[in-house]
């Protein structure tokens, strides 16, 4: 089984993209967890059509520890199976830890158990700050391979290489490594281009370049994945591509991060800074 985590900055869309990638997997024949690992608890929507009812947290809360795996995983869109974390109760207690035990929690009801069958696990990660406890899927080797959701845009690309600090510091250790970067447009100027360059700097690749389409908005209103939306669509396409291109990636490394004038030096070759 492949343990994937998706970082990236908040709104960059890592929530979309990994539920619309899960769906092109399912549609490879593989089997999926997904994990939603931010207290939004909106990682799983597209997939469940419509908000999970029930995150594993507050489930912990309200039942204690005597709980069934049923009540917290949920089967989805192409039988993918559906967890939200959850997070802790507002101003107390840490997020980060909150996912731990959440994983914990399911290693215990035994839905990593080699008789469930999963090809994957994904982990939709909250990842704006690298802070311990946004780490610790990474740190406790909890998941093993890492994409970052990036754009073109300066805080997104200075996000990307923060989180490349977080992996490189626990990559000898827990053996954690970067699968890529995945470019989520925002229509920058010579965008591919520079998430290349970011990438080559990072010692990784840009994995795929997934154009900005309004095409994820409709099949968000509609609670549903761009794949299963509308199956034929440009869009639909693109994510089956990137799916695919994940299922097919042998690049794993331990990313190399920039200083942060590098990173400014680098929008600058572009034109895109000063
Ligand atoms: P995150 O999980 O990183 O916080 P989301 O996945 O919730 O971000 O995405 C934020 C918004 O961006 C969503 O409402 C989604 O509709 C939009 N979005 C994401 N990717 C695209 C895209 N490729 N084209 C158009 N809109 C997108
Ligand atoms: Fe929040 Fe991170 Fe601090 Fe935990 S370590 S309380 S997730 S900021
Ligand atoms: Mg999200």
């Amino acid at each position: 089984m492949r343990k994937i985590a998706i970082y990236g900055k908040g709104g960059i869309g890592k929530s979309t993209t990994t539920q619309n990638t899960v769906a092109g997997l399912v549609e490879l024949g593989r089997k999926v967890m997904i994990v939603g690992c931010d207290p939004k608890a909106d990682s799983t929507r597209l997939l469940l059509g419509g908000l999970h009812q029930k995150s594993v947290l507050d489930t912990l809360r309200e039942e204690g520890d005597d709980v069934d795996l049923d009540e917290i995983r949920k089967e989805g869109y192409g039988k993918t199976l559906c967890v939200e974390s959850g997070g802790p109760e507002p101003g107390v207690g840490c997020a980060g830890r909150g996912i731990i035990t959440s994983i914990s929690m399911l290693e215990q009801l035994g839905a990593y158990d080699e008789s469930e069958g999963l090809d994957y696990a994904f982990y939709d990660v909250l990842g704006d700050v690298v802070c311990g406890g946004f780490a610790m899927p990474i740190r406790e080797g909890k998941a093993q391979e890492i994409y970052i959701v990036t754009s073109g845009e300066m805080m997104a690309m200075y996000a990307a290489n923060n989180i490349c600090r977080g992996i490189q510091k626990y990559a000898e250790s827990g053996g954690v490594r970067l699968g890529g970067l995945i470019c989520n447009s925002r229509k920058v100027d010579l965008e591919a281009e520079l998430i290349e360059a970011l990438a080559e700097s990072l010692s990784t690749q840009m994995i795929y370049f997934l154009p900005r389409d309004n095409m994820v908005q409709r099949a968000e209103l509609n609670r549903k994945t761009v794949i299963e939306y509308d199956s034929d669509c440009e869009q639909a396409g693109h994510y089956r591509s990137l799916a695919k291109a994940i299922d097919e990636n042998t690049n794993h490394v331990v990313p190399t991060p920039m200083k942060n004038d590098e990173l400014e030096q680098l929008l600058v070759k572009f034109g895109l800074y000063g």
